[in-house]
């Protein structure tokens, strides 16, 4: 198929079909529960939402349904962040994959305290670190950023698995301080991991993430038309979204799937196809590296059958 005529309507059809398809996988899973207030979702849930360049927004099953966005909110603050510090954000914080589970402590360990990506919990956390030094409100301006991008003012934390993930933080606190030791990290902890579980306890739907990362399809332009990142800025997100948005399974997942995409232990996964879509699928199920199951499934045999692979 010829990707100059890729839109919402060719992808339209497929929607239902392979949803029934990638849904088998529900059972197989795990549902996330090492954030007690996680472990409560119904786990039979599966949505998908498509945007396309244009603006266009397909969508099926629970698609509209918020849910935790958990690491998906390693995206965002990660924009934030470059558009604040540009290259300088690099300094301490690097740009290959970490083949570790996403919240491994032993990397940050033999690398001095610098994480090697932004999409682990430690390269996050790095992110808040920077953020807290710059914003005068993390939590707000976060919300303020996704309610503008996916054109939804109703878009929120849910403060109880905010405190949930709080109180059952004691691997996110000690890569903070394992940093605040190697001199790489400027602010509090406490105040950074307040923050941290506050973003990553931002409930926002299929729709919702789709239209909030179009702009990554589209050159760095959000729904809106307002330029969020330059071209440059926006290719290097979905750069790193390409190498470890999956963690220890990205290489996998640049295999079976082959879009830049970015995963969380809600059950999300949002990936992006340059020039052409942006796309979330959600099941709350999770494989052995923190990613749901059904929606890997999905992307995988909807880029089988579309062919669109980036590689
Ligand atoms: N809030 C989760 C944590 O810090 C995010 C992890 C994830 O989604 N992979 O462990």
């Amino acid at each position: 198929m010829s990707l100059a005529q890729l839109n919402v309507d060719q992808i339209k059809p497929l929607l239902a079909p392979l949803a029934e398809q990638a849904r088998k996988l529900i059972g197989q899973g795990k549902v996330a529960d090492y954030i007690p207030a996680l472990k409560q979702v119904a786990s039979n849930q599966f949505g998908v939402a498509v945007c396309d360049i244009n603006g266009n927004v397909i969508s099926f099953g629970d698609a509209t349904t918020p849910f935790s966005i958990q690491s998906i909110s390693k995206l965002f603050t990660l924009v934030q962040a470059i558009k604040i510090y540009d290259e300088t954000l690099w300094e301490k914080i690097g740009k290959e994959p970490s083949g570790q589970r996403f919240n491994s402590l032993v990397q940050l360990e033999t690398d001095h305290g610098i994480p090697r990506n932004p999409f682990i919990n430690a390269g996050a956390l790095a992110v808040c670190d920077r953020l807290e030094s710059r914003l005068s409100a993390p939590n707000y301006q976060l919300i303020e950023l996704l309610q503008k991008l996916a054109k939804n003012p109703f878009i929120k934390t849910n403060l109880k698995v905010a405190r949930s993930e709080l109180e059952h933080g004691s691997r996110n606190a000690a890569m903070a301080y394992l940093m605040k030791a190697f001199d790489n990290f400027a602010n509090p902890v406490e105040k950074v991991l307040e923050s941290y579980c506050h973003h990553c306890a931002i409930e926002m739907s299929c729709v919702d993430l789709a239209k909030a990362t179009l702009f990554l399809a589209n050159s760095g332009v959000d729904l809106n038309g307002d330029k969020i990142l330059d071209r440059s800025q926006t290719v290097r997100i979905n750069a790193l979204m390409a190498t470890c948005g999956l963690y220890d399974a990205s290489g996998e997942f640049a295999f079976q799937v082959g879009l830049p995409g970015k995963s969380g232990v809600g059950g999300g996964i949002v990936a992006i196809h340059p020039k052409h879509f942006s796309i979330c699928v959600w099941s709350p199920e999770l494989d052995e590296f923190g990613n749901s199951k059904a929606a890997t499934e999905f992307l995988k045999i909807l880029t089988d059958e579309l062919k669109i692979s980036i590689y």
